[in-house]
């Protein structure tokens, strides 16, 4: 199976993945992590582009499609093998990352991206998406906190307030369009309460 966890930034969703496979592997479900941009190494090396310097280093189509491109190669050479194989795939962010800050975020059409996405991955959707929500104001106090303690130098956060907002407005309408597929969380609750939320839906799928 392949699941994707998708959210704003500082909602959780690197801590919830870690606890989610660790609950999968106790069940004995074989699982990959991973993460977009990136996932391979050549994704991961348009991931250093597409995230050092600053915010307008690209056009937002030429942006869009390096990261379809990054995720066309995640895709054939990592999550299409591992699924064959029986694994089942948790992807930090996937297609509708794409969507959320592309469209959404930055104004191409949503049809645009899912165009890219059809040439570059075959239009290939998680079995189930998990949106992590938080309110922005909450989720930029995460995102300072982690800035400081990591000196992480991603553009995280870097971004202004309503391009946030779009981001999130713009998850919230996917979810429902697509209510069979997403389930959304709130994600200021209780870490162990977010974890298991998250394993109820997925436990799902095991059957
Ligand atoms: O928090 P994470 O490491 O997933 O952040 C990666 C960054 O890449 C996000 O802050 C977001 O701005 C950006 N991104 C994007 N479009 C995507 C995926 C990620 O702009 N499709």
């Amino acid at each position: 199976k392949f699941i994707s966890i998708e959210g704003g930034e500082g909602v959780g969703k690197s801590t919830q993945i870690a606890l989610l496979c660790d609950a999968l592997n106790r069940q004995s479900v074989e699982t990959i992590i991973s993460r977009e941009p990136g996932g391979t190494d050549a994704a991961e090396e348009i991931r250093q582009i597409l995230l050092s310097g600053n915010d307008n280093k690209f056009f937002p189509r030429a942006e869009a499609l390096l990261f379809a491109a990054a995720r066309s190669e995640h895709v054939e050479r990592l999550i299409e093998p591992a699924l064959q194989n029986g694994k089942w795939v948790i992807c930090d962010r996937f297609i509708d990352s794409s969507r959320a800050y592309q469209s959404g975020g930055s104004g191409l059409k949503d049809e645009e991206i899912m165009t890219l996405h059809q040439i570059g991955s075959g239009g290939l959707l998680p079995d189930a998406t998990i949106l992590l929500d938080m309110d922005l104001s909450q989720a930029s106090h995460r995102v300072q906190k982690r800035q400081k303690l990591l000196g992480d130098d991603d553009r995280i956060g870097s971004r202004e307030a309503q391009f946030h907002e779009n981001v999130r407005a713009a998850f919230l309408s996917y979810t429902k369009a697509e209510p069979t597929r997403f389930h959304v969380i709130k994600a200021n609750q209780d870490i162990d309460i977010v974890a298991k939320e998250i394993f109820d839906i997925v436990s799902k799928l095991m059957s």
